[in-house]
């Protein structure tokens, strides 16, 4: 595909660099069958250097998982080759299944068919902690 023309898709832009792959793994990309451009350190002026996820397809992401991982980033719908709508991200008070719990003891580990929820505890320093256990993500 042509990364600069995106015809009906979103584009995830102003990433902070080193965030894409993260945002790209968390979000499921890698199993969906349409064209991903996943593009690092772009040169940008504001931020130095950025990443930014070009998705040729009208999919909804889930804003939550773009907000954990980078609250900077925008979301740009993309309809006929315009800009349509440009969506705000913030960090989500909550987290449910996009990640797991790490602490071996914690409750997850052994009830299989728990939600792996977090709850955001220090927006200052973004901060989620598991709401079982409280280990941090
Ligand atoms: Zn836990």
């Amino acid at each position: 595909m042509n990364i600069d023309s995106i015809q009906n898709g979103v584009v995830i832009d102003h990433i902070t660099a080193g965030l894409g792959m993260r945002l790209y793994e968390l979000l499921g990309l890698a199993s969906l069958d349409v064209s991903i451009a996943l593009i690092k350190n772009v040169g940008s002026k504001k931020m130095g250097k950025k990443d930014i996820i070009k998705i040729d397809a009208d999919i909804e992401l889930d804003l939550d998982v773009i907000g954990f991982v980078d609250p900077d980033a925008t979301v740009n719908i993309i309809k006929d080759g315009v800009l349509v709508e440009k969506r705000s991200i913030d960090m989500p008070e909550t987290l449910t299944n996009v990640i797991k719990c790490k602490n071996p003891r914690c409750i997850t580990t052994c009830e299989q068919e728990l939600d792996h929820i977090f709850k955001l505890t220090d927006k200052e320093d973004k901060v989620y902690r598991c709401i079982y256990c409280e280990t941090k993500a």
